[in-house]
């Protein structure tokens, strides 16, 4: 795969919503233990609200920065909580950063995520370490962007098992954004919620890899 097209884009948002549904009893899980438990709840609301947008009637996004605006917009009026908004700005700056293209090369869709997560970043004032989204995110753009050929697929899938990792090694880390930091050092010993699905995002955006464009 070369590059990423208004199908593979498509291919994307339905497998991640396929995995949030899968997964959302873990994240529902993992935020009881540092959270208020909503996490699963919240993620698949949003994805739920996204796949009934896309199969109602309306004109159907024309190329993936108008899905991706879906996408955020979606996510941004669905979902309560943290997350929402911070997804959903991510997803918008995704579409603002493919404005007017066709299909993204993997240099481009490099330049996509990266101001997704910037928005993140911008939005949440999270920095690496910090117990959130941001641990699984910033670690797999670099794994991404330091891919050097142009194999599109390849890079997704290294971004992807990164991004797992990194959503692991949130255990021993104490938050210091978001709800779970008013636990303190309570909040040690237990997986990020959000970075965990960040990393569910990532694995979805990895296995369109393998069907082509
Ligand atoms: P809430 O905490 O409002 O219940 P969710 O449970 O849906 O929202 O999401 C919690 C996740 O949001 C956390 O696990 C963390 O990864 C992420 N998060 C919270 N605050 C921030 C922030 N300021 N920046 C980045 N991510 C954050
Ligand atoms: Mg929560």
């Amino acid at each position: 795969m070369e590059y990423l097209g208004l199908e593979n884009a498509r291919s994307w948002i339905k497998a991640a919503a396929l995995l949030i549904s899968e997964n959302a009893s873990l994240l529902t899980e993992l935020d009881t233990a540092i959270g208020d438990g909503d996490h699963g709840e919240n993620m698949m609301r949003g994805f739920n609200a996204i796949g009934k947008k896309l199969e109602a009637g309306g004109t159907p996004p024309a190329d993936p920065a108008g899905l991706f605006k879906l996408v955020g917009m979606t996510l941004l009026s669905s979902v309560g909580g943290a997350a929402g908004p911070l997804y959903g700005g991510f997803f918008l700056a995704l579409g603002k950063a493919s404005a007017g293209k066709e299909k993204l090369s993997k240099p481009e869709v490099g330049q996509a995520l990266a101001e997704g997560v910037a928005d993140i970043q911008r939005r949440g004032k999270a920095r690496l370490g910090d117990k959130t989204m941001v641990d699984a995110l910033v670690p797999a753009l670099e794994i991404f962007r330091a891919s050097s050929d142009g194999d599109l697929a390849g890079a997704l899938q290294a971004a992807a098992d990164k991004a797992h990792q990194a959503a692991e090694a949130t255990i021993p880390l104490q938050a210091r954004k978001g709800r779970a930091s008013y636990l303190g050092e309570r909040s040690i010993g237990h997986q990020d919620p959000g970075a965990t699905s960040a990393w569910l995002l990532l694995k979805a955006l990895a296995s369109i890899g393998a069907v082509g464009s």
